[in-house]
């Protein structure tokens, strides 16, 4: 494996994911091994003990009682028995000579001299005494009334082979421990990590190919990995939608600024031709005018923008909703007025919204010039408002064409203008601007209407 590659390897999250499950299953296993290991060799350890002193006990009262002869006769029927495997046995007469040993004959060879023939000085000592190796006797004395020493022994031989054998099953488990850990490791990681590399592998699409349509697959586990796919495929809907929408705003803008641009051009073309002073200073005249709406509709679209992004500055000042209401129906009571159109409004005292003042005339005076636009004669207009589940809501209905069902979702859509309204002036700007500019303040707008019947317009402001 070349160096860049193990770097590379060592750097990535699933490896050392793995790494780390490994390494904590196998020092929880050493920990349990080990543990296991120390409790058997000490409770191997205490069993020896207690054989040696009980064996020591038995022995020297067999001793006291019958002498040598019982001495014997006890080892030999605890060695026919099988009770116990041989034991070292030491008598020392009172002179330290010794009376009798018998040491098995298979044990390694112990210096026995070098114990301690003198009596101990609490009546019962332990010692070891180090043969070859590691091997170890252990040896507990006691003194009996007439001075003579007895010893029983215990060689360690056994207790360290089967200490040896347990070690090397316990060094083949902890190698078998750490292949699962490292195996179980790996497989964890890389069931964890799956939806992230699926993750990688929707966004790879989308780089490479530079389309969107690529989602990530859904996990089915609910879990956090799970949600935050759901959560990008979401926001990838969101992003083909807004880049849907901003590529028809932009075959809009294109088509709606063709029209002006053309007649701008017919009409130059015409003053060209003509000549006259006359002529061209009526074809200026014409062309300004062109060139005003189209400044309107680029200036409109601009802050429908900055307003959709928060770019928009909002100048905030509390400000009286009967007040608002009744200079945006002065403006229009004229045009009202001369359409035949009865303007009425109807708003309690006392409210208050928190609102860039001039921006929220905007509103009204779009939703007013669509109501006046859209009412024939003899139809009425009626402004009113009033406070709702903590917001308050500015109404604008009027009893106009209103609005068909298919045409209701797109009314908000930039440039988008109703089938029968074409014949009214008009850019299809007026609603984005008024939802952009309602949604940058924290509010809401909603509309219902009856096709042949009228329209309600909702804005719903947040209450200062
Ligand atoms: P426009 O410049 O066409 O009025 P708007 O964005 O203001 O653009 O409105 C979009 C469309 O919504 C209009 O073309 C019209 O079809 C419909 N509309 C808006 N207000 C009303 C209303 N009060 N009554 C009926 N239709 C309406």
């Amino acid at each position: 494996m070349s160096s860049s590659l193990s770097d590379r390897l060592r750097r990535t999250v699933g490896f050392r994911l793995a790494l780390w499950y490994a390494a904590l299953f196998v020092a929880s296993a050493i920990v349990l091994v080990g543990l296991t290991y120390l409790l058997l060799s000490s409770s191997l350890a205490r069993r020896d003990h207690e054989i040696i002193r009980s064996t020591l006990v038995r022995y020297a009262g067999q001793y006291e009682q019958g002498g040598l002869e019982a001495l014997n006769s006890a080892i030999q029927t605890d060695t026919l028995a099988g009770r116990h495997e041989p034991l070292f046995v030491r008598v020392l007469g009172p002179d330290e000579e010794a009376v009798f040993s018998s040491m098995p004959a298979d044990w390694p060879d112990f210096d026995v001299s070098q114990l301690p023939s003198t009596p101990p000085a609490n009546g019962s000592q332990w010692t070891d005494l180090a043969g070859p190796g590691d091997v170890v006797l252990e040896v507990d004395s006691v003194q009996l009334p007439d001075g003579t020493l007895f010893q029983v022994g215990k060689s360690t031989a056994s207790r360290d082979e089967i200490l040896r054998r347990f070690r090397a099953v316990l060094s083949i488990a902890l190698l078998v421990m750490l292949a699962i850990g490292l195996t179980g490791g790996a497989v964890l990681t890389r069931s964890a990590l799956a939806p992230i590399r699926r993750l990688i592998q929707a966004v790879r699409t989308i780089i490479q190919t530079g389309r969107l349509r690529a989602r990530v697959p859904a996990g089915g586990t609910g879990d956090a990995i799970d949600e935050l796919g759901a959560l990008f495929n979401g926001m990838l809907d969101r992003i083909e939608s807004l880049i849907a929408g901003m590529r028809g705003s932009l075959d809009n803008v294109a088509h709606d600024l063709r029209t002006p641009m053309m007649r701008l051009r017919g009409t130059a073309e015409m003053a060209l031709q003509a000549g006259g002073p006359d002529a061209c200073r009526e074809a200026l005249t014409a062309c300004v005018e062109e060139s005003d709406q189209v400044l309107a509709m680029l200036d409109t679209l601009m802050d429908i923008s900055e307003a959709e992004t928060g770019v928009m500055k909002l100048q905030r000042d509390p400000v009286d909703v009967a007040t608002l209401l009744g200079q945006a129906a002065e403006l229009y009571a004229d045009v009202a007025e001369d359409r035949g159109i009865t303007l009425a409004i109807d708003v309690p005292a006392g409210l208050t919204v928190m609102v860039d003042r001039n921006r929220m005339r905007q509103v009204l005076a779009n939703l007013l010039d669509n109501a006046v636009k859209y009412t024939p004669a003899g139809g009425r207009i009626a402004l009113e408002a009033a406070p709702v589940d903590g917001r308050i809501r500015l109404i604008v209905r009027d009893t106009g064409a209103g609005i068909a069902a298919h045409e209701i979702d797109r009314i908000w859509d930039r440039l988008y203008r109703g089938d029968t309204s074409r014949s009214e002036r008009g850019l299809g700007l007026g609603l984005s601007l008024v939802k952009a500019i309602v949604l940058a303040h924290g509010g809401s707008v909603d509309v219902h209407s009856e096709p042949g019947h009228g329209s309600e317009f909702i804005v719903s402001l947040p209450q200062t």
